[in-house]
Parts: C-alpha cells; structure tokens; sequence
C-alpha cells in the first residue's frame, strides 16, 4: 500500500529539530518576561470575517492565501494567517482594556497561508507573535525593538539589519495615495496583474510586490515620509532618537510598507545579510486604528512576528543542541534480570534519572553498543548472577570503570556520581 505522505508546503518538526524549537522557545519566553509580556493562546480557526476586516481585504493575504472553507454550510471559517487579528479579538471579546493601562501579550503557533512552497516559504509556518495594546507611546515602538534586537542576539544572530519606516497615519497616507496612483499611471501597463487591479483600490500593495519588475518600477516612487503629517513626523522622530539613545543601530526604508493594510505609522523588518533581501525573518508595526475596526474601542498598537522556520534556519551551528542522552542504560540478560531491570528502570525514571533499557532481548554486546550509540554514561549490566547477588555492575562508559552496586541502591550512586 502506498504511505500517506504530508500536505504540499506542510512541514513535519522532527524530534531534534523539535528540541531545538523549544530551546528558542524557552529563550524568548526568558526574555519577554523580562518586558512585562504575558502569553495568550487563542485558536487557530477564526471566523473569516476577522481576517478580511483585519488584514484588508485587498491584501495578498485574503485574497489569495486563506485556507477558508465552509464550515457544512453554517458560517465561513479561515485557519489563521497571522496572529494579531486573533490576539485583538480575544483582547477585545474578554475586555482585557480594562485591566491594564498598557497590556503586554505574545503568542507563539502556527499559521496557515497558501502561498508558492519554497526555501523560507511554507504552508503552515510558525510565528512568535507579540502585541502591545493600549499605548501609542513611541518610546513603546523602541523598547519592542530592543527586546527584538536582544532576544536576536542572544541567539547568536549579531549580524542584522533593523529597518524602520513610517507610514503615517490614515489622514496623511491618502495625499500619499495620489501620489503614488499618479507615478505609477504612466508604467501601470508594466505591473504585474494583482498591482495593475489593485492600483486604484490599494497602491501601497506594490511597494511589497515581489514582482521584479514592479520592484524596478516602485524604486523611484515618492517617498512617504515626505508626506506624513505633523503628528506622525514627531512621532516617528522620537521612536529614532529612542533606539539613537539607546545605541541601537537601524536603517530607515522608506519603500517597506509590508504586506497587511492595518499598519500606521512605525513599521519595522528584520532581515539578515544572507538570507536575501525578500525575506524577512521578522515584520511588525503600529496599528493604531485595528482595535476599533474590530469593533473595540479606541485603543493603539503595534505588534511584530518573528517566522520560527525562518529564525531556525539562520541559527549558527553552536546554537544546534541535540537532546539529551540518558543518565543510565540498563542492559538486563535473560527473562528475570528483565522483569527487575523493568522496575528499577521506571523507579529511576520516577526519581528524575532518565533511563532507558532494551525490550528486544539483544545480546550484552549489542546492548551496550546501543548504550554507546544513545550516548548513556552508565551502563547498568544485569544478568541471573547479578540478580541473585542482589548487585549489579555499573559500568562508567567515560572511563570504563565498573562497580558492584546493590540493586536498591543504584539511584544513590547515579546521583552521587553525577555530583
Ligand atoms: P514575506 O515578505 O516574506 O512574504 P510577510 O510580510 O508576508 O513576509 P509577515 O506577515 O509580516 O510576513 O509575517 C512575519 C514573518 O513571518 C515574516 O517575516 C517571515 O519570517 C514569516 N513568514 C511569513 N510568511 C511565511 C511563510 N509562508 N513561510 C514561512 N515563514 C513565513
Ligand atoms: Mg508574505
């Protein structure tokens, strides 16, 4: 029969890798507390409606990376393609408004969009997401930034370039509008079909087009941040000086609009020298306005995600840990040796001594080769002579060293040794 294999552009995390995962997990989770960050976790299945008013519905996005379907007809349902529409909503749904002033979130869990499967690219892919709500403060856009850069150090990625832009407010990005429909008219024949479409509806979309050619073409498009307003300038000001005082190299790009309408004013990326300069490992901005098209009050934002596979991809080699081996291996010989490995085994587990032991009834050889091969420092050997001795022979594999251990004992003598 033919195996099953997984979906185009789905991707398996396999047991190494997967410790890895958690490894970075655990970090971020270290140093988002140290921000004053709190983890949420919200669904992955939201009502479509959500991610339309959220991310805009000319987006690329939702219009054509959803997984939406039918839900047997009652309602339409979309796999989330990114974390912040559901974090407001949960936001909102519970009032957590109420109990903060500002309020600190992250979340961190797959996300689906269907787009080409390629290096960097998937299907379901995994974000660290953080948000926070209640403060359109721009010394809040530079603390994000700091914790981002810090947690990126920390995994030994120094090399990086912080991009920051502003994309103003609504009121100054519609002057902005025209000024871009009217560069972009007479080379509009050039675009490729979704910037043509999306020209008269969404301009800003082809500042993010990957298309090379519209890519050519936007390069010499107006710059936004000779057009935001008063307020926006300042604040964009003091969100410069705020990482200038704080001596965090960026770089200002006024192309980088990305890819989700919700975003005002600050917007930031995150890319590393090589890894190619289409990918981010990681994207955010203020979204000022989202709360309130959500149906919530008037309450700012700004948010970034870091892409998990992404970030994996760029950690240098000494950051690659494997898991670890266990303390003990019991090689038993023989049916009754067996039955008292199986106890001491779990009684060792129990302890906090990861143990293993063999269930094939392989010969001591190829016991204790497996041993080596897990990497176990210790090596229990129990066979019927052992058994009626009430000792085994605990063997150091470092130092090929062996001792008669009673059997009631061994635990003592692993956490003694180990000391
Ligand atoms: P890109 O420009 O690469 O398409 P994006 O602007 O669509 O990225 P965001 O929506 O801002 O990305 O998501 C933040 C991060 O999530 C990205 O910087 C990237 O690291 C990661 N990401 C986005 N889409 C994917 C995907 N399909 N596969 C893997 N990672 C992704
Ligand atoms: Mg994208």
């Amino acid at each position: 029969m033919d195996a099953i294999t997984v979906v185009k552009g789905f991707k398996d995390i396999l047991p190494e890798e997967a410790f890895n995962w958690q490894r970075v997990e655990q970090f971020a989770r270290t140093i988002f507390a140290d921000f004053g960050f709190k983890e949420i976790r919200v669904p992955i299945l939201e009502k479509t409606e959500l991610f339309t008013r959220g991310i805009g519905d000319t987006t690329d996005i939702v219009e054509k990376e959803m997984y939406t379907f039918s839900d047997r007809g009652t309602e339409s349902l979309t796999l989330r393609p990114e974390a912040t529409a559901s974090v407001l909503r949960a936001y909102i749904e519970h009032n957590l408004f109420s109990q903060n002033a500002v309020l600190r979130l992250f979340t961190i869990g797959p996300m689906f969009r269907r787009e080409r499967p390629q290096k960097g690219r998937y299907r379901q892919f995994h974000q660290i997401d953080v948000e926070v709500l209640g403060s359109d403060d721009p010394r809040i856009d530079a603390e994000l930034m700091i914790m981002l850069v810090r947690f990126l150090n920390g995994l030994g990625l120094d090399n990086l370039n912080l991009d920051i832009n502003s994309l103003g407010c609504s009121a100054c990005r519609s002057t902005f509008r025209e000024k871009v429909i009217a560069f972009l008219k007479d080379t509009q024949d050039d675009l490729c079909e979704d910037c043509r479409r999306r020209l008269h509806t969404n301009p800003l979309r082809v500042f993010d087009c990957k298309n090379e050619t519209c890519g050519q073409i936007i390069k010499d498009a107006p710059s936004i941040l000779d057009f935001i307003c008063d307020d926006c300038r300042n604040h964009f000001e003091k969100v410069r000086s705020s990482l200038e005082s704080f001596e965090l190299p960026y770089r200002i790009n006024h192309r980088m609009v990305r890819g989700l309408d919700y975003y005002t004013r600050t917007t930031f990326e995150v890319t590393i020298p090589q890894m190619g300069s289409q990918n981010a490992v990681v994207g955010g901005g203020r979204y000022d306005g989202l709360v309130r098209d959500l149906g919530g009050p008037d309450i700012s934002g700004i948010g970034f995600a870091i892409g998990f596979e992404r970030l994996m991809a760029l950690l240098p080699p000494e950051q690659t840990a494997v898991p670890p081996a266990p303390a003990l291996f019991i090689a038993a010989l023989g049916n009754q040796a067996r039955e008292v490995a199986f106890r001491l085994c779990n009684r060792l587990r129990l302890k906090g001594i990861p143990t293993e032991m063999d269930y094939e009834g392989k010969s001591l050889k190829s016991q204790m080769k497996k041993a080596d091969k897990l990497g176990s420092r210790y090596v229990l050997i129990l066979g019927d002579r052992e058994i009626e001795t009430g000792q085994g022979e605990l063997r150091d594999m470092r130092s090929s060293t062996q001792q008669a251990v009673p059997l009631d004992q061994v635990e003592n003598h692993i956490i003694q040794l180990e000391k």
